[in-house]
């Protein structure tokens, strides 16, 4: 799996050297700290821009789309946010042409954020729910009601961790009886 540099969010995470400009991009207060802080190091040669948003959402990830598609060689990127904001910015930011050795990712503690949820895909109808409960937990699909569990497995192409229907079948482990792969109804005396 290719690799984004990531930088710690605390103060001190070095700027990447022989930039022509800065560019972060961060969601939430937290994030707005740190990218700050990534932005106020070094010499000031290069144009420094800081983008806040509190989300992120379509229209965030448009204004970095916007401010890419006009960027010069040698721009270097700091996202900051939680990882499913950043990992989605990320994605946006390689569509528009963006290289990882261009881009950082500062993730913050969800728990630092306090306020962020996961995002819950569902295979069956495509809804992606918002969701606070943890890993293995199994909220409700927000598009077909069908019980998810949250399994950890994350897209870092849709930011999202993929839901698995939980009261569906469960996988059986080799030593299953073969009755249960093929139901019939059960006569209860
Ligand atoms: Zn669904």
């Amino acid at each position: 799996m290719a690799a984004f540099s990531s930088v710690p969010p605390a103060q001190g995470a070095p700027l990447p050297e022989r930039a022509s400009e800065y560019l972060a991009l961060s969601f939430g207060d937290a994030a707005r700290t740190a990218a700050a802080a990534w932005l106020g190091q070094g010499t000031p040669a290069a144009r420094r821009r800081h983008i806040t948003a509190a989300e992120a959402d379509a229209g965030a990830l448009a204004a970095l789309a916007s401010h890419l598609a006009g960027a010069a060689v040698g721009l270097r990127v700091l996202l900051a946010g939680t990882q499913s904001q950043v990992y989605r910015a990320a994605a946006a930011a390689k569509e528009a042409g963006l290289i990882e050795e261009e881009l950082s990712l500062a993730v913050i503690e969800e728990a630092v954020i306090g306020d962020s949820a996961k995002h819950v895909y569902c295979p069956h109808c495509g809804t992606t729910t918002p969701s606070r409960e943890p890993i293995g937990a199994t909220p409700l699909c927000g598009g077909c009601r069908r019980r998810l569990e949250i399994y950890p497995h994350f897209s870092r192409r849709t930011a999202s961790y993929l839901g698995f229907m939980a009261d569906a079948e469960k996988p059986l482990p080799p030593s299953s009886s073969p009755e249960s792969a093929s139901p019939e109804p059960e006569a209860v005396r």
